[in-house]
């Protein structure tokens, strides 16, 4: 068996920024694993622009932004292992792989990074009825044959839900000469970033049919068309609103599920809400040495956030081989009040965190024009901040000083999200 300092799981965005945040912070043995054949997970199946706004000031394309990532990753001599799959890790930090080359690997790591991504919802999720034919897709398996196997899914299209992958498809197969018919969504709102609905559906004509979903799928051997119906408020057909729509494909976007099989079996606490570890101030996980970010540990919508994040992760996991115990074990809990789906991170130690200020990730409940979320502990209100056009699809990032948080005696942390004007903040 092989030992290690610090071996991280995915080579995705995630996992790029978190190796090269580990060694600027004075780690040496790193060993990052890949299970593909490339670097920059999904970002090389992205190569539409709108990536490194806020890291970089400018708009890159995906496989641009992965490969300032890698060069650098390259330059610093951090050493990658691709085609091998993790299909093991222990609470103890033993790691086992599968590879072409090297055959069946163990190793012993004094600290892990999760970096695995997420991978998309299918039928099966949302339980689709009407017959199995071909022709189904989600939107990111139809993306990677468009975009880096060259094979178009099909030329009538529908696509259900609108969250980001599914608008971008939209825009990216009208490009290729299909015709997208519409985009059904269930939710009276879209799932996606407003500039995708703006620049993907609205710039070529392609109708959002939303408080809408597929209720029946027609065709044997391949999709032949769908029927639709409106929805009720409790997202149920209303009988009298069918409508048949012909079409040769059927794309799915209706949502991402982090890959947390290798957390669950390390024993890692998993968040019910966003589906990936509970982490720290230093996004370590429940289990010490392990720590998380990307997609992995909750769904991001802009890469910029996912990069972050891993820095932090990096440089946590430096700390950690660097003291191996915690100089302070004090806890402070992040309560997630109303107008909130989560806030991450779960968990502060204030006196270990990396950096004077602190990332707050989280996403509201509901759409919102004007809204003001509050912070407080129990000493009191520490922050507040007004926010215009809140959606779920868009995460908020709120930064606390440290200092904000290093009071002796605070015991929990409290987000709460509410519409401006309805008295909130006038007590
Ligand atoms: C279609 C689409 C469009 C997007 N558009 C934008 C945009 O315009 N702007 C923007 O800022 N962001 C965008 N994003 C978001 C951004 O691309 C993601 O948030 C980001 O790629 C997530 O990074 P990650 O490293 O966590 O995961 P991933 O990129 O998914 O990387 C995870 C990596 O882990 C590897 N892996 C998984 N399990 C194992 C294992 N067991 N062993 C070894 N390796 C493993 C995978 O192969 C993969 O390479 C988009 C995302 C998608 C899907």
């Amino acid at each position: 068996m092989e030992n290690r300092d610090l071996v991280i799981i995915g080579g995705g965005p995630a996992g790029l920024a978190a190796a090269i945040e580990a060694k600027k912070n004075g780690v040496e043995d790193i060993l990052l694993i890949e299970r593909d054949s490339h670097l920059g997970g999904v970002l090389q199946q992205c190569i539409h622009n709108g990536f490194g706004l806020h890291i970089f000031k400018e708009e890159l394309t995906g496989p641009e932004y992965a490969e300032r990532f890698i060069n650098e990753l390259k330059s610093m001599n951090i050493e990658v292992m691709l085609e091998t799959m993790v299909i093991e890790l222990t609470s103890q930090k033993k790691i086992t792989a599968v590879s072409k080359k090297y055959g069946l690997i163990e190793i012993q790591a004094r600290a892990v990074i999760l970096a695995m991504g997420c991978r998309e919802r299918t039928r099966g999720a949302i339980n689709i009825p009407g017959t199995r034919p071909a022709g189904i897709f989600t939107a990111g398996t139809a993306q990677r044959y468009v975009n880096i196997e060259g094979f178009m899914p099909g030329k009538e299209i529908v696509i259900l839900g609108s969250g980001d992958i599914g608008l971008i498809m939209a825009r990216r197969l009208t490009l290729e000469g299909a015709h997208v018919k519409c985009v059904v969504e269930i939710m009276p709102y879209s799932n996606g970033l407003t500039r995708n609905i703006v620049q993907c559906l609205n710039d070529f004509d392609i109708p959002l049919l939303l408080s809408h979903t597929v209720i029946n799928i027609h065709g044997k051997k391949r999709i032949e068309g769908v029927t639709i119906a409106k929805v009720d408020e409790s997202l149920r057909p209303i009988p009298g609103t069918e409508r048949y729509i012909s079409c040769d494909t059927l794309l799915l976007s209706v949502g991402l599920i982090p890959e947390n099989e290798l957390s669950k079996m390390a024993g890692i606490k998993i968040d019910s809400v966003t589906g990936g570890p509970i982490v720290n101030q230093r996004m370590e996980t429940t289990v010490e040495g392990i720590f998380a970010c990307g997609n992995v540990c909750h769904v991001h919508d802009l890469v910029d956030f996912v990069t972050q994040e891993a820095q932090l992760a990096g440089k946590g996991a430096a700390q950690y081989l660097k003291s191996e115990k915690p100089s302070s074990q004090r806890m402070v809990k992040v309560d997630v009040g109303e107008g909130l789906r989560y806030v991450l991170p779960q968990i502060i130690s204030p006196e270990l965190m990396v950096s004077d200020k602190q990332n707050f990730f989280m996403r509201s409940i509901a759409p919102m024009s004007k809204a003001r979320l509050m912070i407080t502990s129990n000493n009191g209100v520490i922050k507040t901040q007004t926010l215009r056009f809140v959606k779920p699809s868009e995460m908020i990032n709120i930064v606390l000083k440290k200092e904000e948080l290093l009071e002796p005696n605070i015991e929990f942390l409290r987000f709460t999200l509410r519409e401006e004007g309805d008295g909130y903040g006038d007590e």
